[in-house]
């Protein structure tokens, strides 16, 4: 039962569950997945009875066989024992008659903290089992990197590198990556889009004298995107926390079907959700609620998947993707494993940026996913319905969710909440009527309308200093991570 994951696109090849982490993605481009997923059965009762911490071992030892519980155990501790500001983690708010699960009250007001904070220890534990350091190098648009820097910040054997777009990202974004403290964080500004480092970072894994430099120091380089198991896995676990909050506050009997409203991207919160329905959970539909950028609405309806499209910038800029890696993964298991099918779809995107798949497979993903998507006029508008009808505010990308839960027929239904309002301030202020001179202004004059405070994360970030000062070329990018290398790893 140890090497029980191989690639989406290349059936035998076997690895664990640890080296996957390590490696995120396949050397054949697929993402790795463990076809025997739907064996496991997890028991509702019990999930019903832990606490957050304790489902969080429960769902991870089925799902990671080579790690002990005791590593489980202290890897989840380190993750969520003093991190988040709830008590619950994830807890579950009734909005109207829809239950509005918040996924954001880690250290940095994004649902990413989940995983982010929990995969850092999963490698820090896999790499004494490798003897190796790893270095983590990302690319980011705004909200990655903060929560990936805030997740690695001090682990044990790891260090990151963060590469944001000068003057690209948002006031409170920049903010909240350049006060990074910690002995094993690097940000830079770059002057270039994001795509740009993107690329430069792509070019980074397989460049051969950066590889040498590494390999001397017995580093591996490695990303923390969310194709990685390690980022999938801690996801699964607040669907069924929803679930047992549902059953413990007497909304549902043990076993009833619930329904699940996703805003979605790459396609990783939702497929963990799907996870959850293999391994147990009894769900009716999953909602795939999009922006603009409604690529997977129109594959839900067509079954063609086409990036063919012009790239749209919302006020939800994390769902702002044309290729949702992680639905690769939904075609490996509803194809019923079928690695040909999948490398034959995902060849046919690369090559002309299209594939369809056959009507039966359609019906089959269509009898559980439901989908819809909201324009940025709408999702202001119910940001300011919400607050005027409820008075409670919601972030535009979790408005999204919601107003795709609210129109749906299905009953229970959990809307996930992906932000924090206080994250995207100017915009959400914007929707309730009210203006702001800049962000910090309008985070200031929402916590006179909102029902929580500031969270501790954003409220610092005034008076926190700036500690990450460079701005680089694109050129320079390399000779930065190999001084790195050498300034972390020198021991
Ligand atoms: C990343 C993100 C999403 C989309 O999640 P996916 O797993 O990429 O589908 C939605 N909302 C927010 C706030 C996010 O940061």
């Amino acid at each position: 039962m140890q090497n029980v994951y191989e690639s989406t696109r290349n059936k035998g090849n076997r690895i664990s569950s640890k080296q996957a982490i390590l490696e995120g993605i396949s050397s054949d481009g697929g993402l790795y997945v463990w076809p025997e997923l739907s064996s496991v059965q997890l028991d509702l009762e019990t999930i019903c009875h832990q606490s957050y911490k304790e489902n969080a071992v429960y769902i991870l030892k089925q799902l990671l066989s080579d790690f002990t519980e005791e590593e489980l155990k202290m890897c989840v501790e380190n993750a969520y024992g003093n991190t988040f500001a709830s008590q619950a983690i994830t807890p579950v708010r009734k909005v109207g008659d829809v239950y509005v699960l918040e996924l954001f009250h880690g250290p940095t007001s994004a649902f990413k903290d989940v995983a982010l904070t929990l995969l850092p220890q999963l490698m820090s534990v896999a790499l004494q089992t490798t003897k190796e350091k790893a270095l983590i190098l990302t690319a980011t648009s705004g909200d990655t990197g903060k929560a990936a820097l805030s997740g690695f910040q001090d682990v044990k054997d790891t260090g990151i590198v963060v590469f944001y777009p000068d003057q690209k990202v948002s006031q409170i974004q920049y903010r909240q990556m350049v006060t990074q403290r910690g002995n094993n964080v690097k940000v830079f500004g770059v002057k270039g889009n994001f795509d740009d480092a993107q690329s430069k970072v792509k070019e980074l894994f397989l460049d051969e004298e950066l590889k040498a430099v590494a390999k001397k120091h017995a580093v591996r380089l490695t990303s923390a995107n969310s194709i990685n198991i390690g980022r999938l896995v801690p996801q699964i676990v607040y669907y069924f926390e929803a679930y047992k909050q549902l059953v413990n506050q007497g909304v549902i009997e043990l076993g009833k079907k619930v329904s699940y409203s996703v805003p979605t991207g790459n396609f990783g919160d939702v497929l963990a959700g799907y996870y959850g329905y293999l391994m147990g959970l009894p769900v009716e539909k999953f909602y795939v609620a999009s922006n603009e950028n409604h690529v997977l609405t129109d594959f839900l309806r067509t079954g063609v998947y086409d990036r063919n499209r012009p790239f749209i910038q919302t006020i939800s800029p994390s769902m702002d993707i044309l290729i949702s890696s992680n639905l690769e993964r939904l075609l490996y298991y509803m194809s019923d494993c079928d690695a040909a099918f999948v490398k034959g779809c995902m060849d046919d995107l690369k090559n002309t940026g299209r594939y369809e798949i056959p009507k039966a497979l359609l019906a089959k993903i269509q009898a559980l996913f439901d989908c819809g998507y909201v324009s940025d006029t709408e999702t202001k508008q119910i940001i300011g319905q919400t607050y005027a009808d409820k008075q409670v505010i919601l972030d535009p990308h979790s408005a999204i969710g919601y107003d795709i839960a609210d129109k749906a027929s299905q009953r229970p239904m959990v809307s996930l909440a992906t932000a924090s309002p206080y994250k995207f301030s100017q915009d959400v202020l914007d929707a309730i009527g009210k203006t702001s001179q800049d962000e910090l202004d309008a985070m200031h004059q929402l916590e006179k309308v909102c029902q929580d405070p500031i969270p501790k994360g954003l409220a610092e970030l005034e008076t926190l200093p700036v500690l990450h000062k460079d701005v680089i070329a694109i050129d320079a990018m390399k000779e930065n991570v190999a001084h790195t290398i050498e300034e972390f790893f020198n021991d």
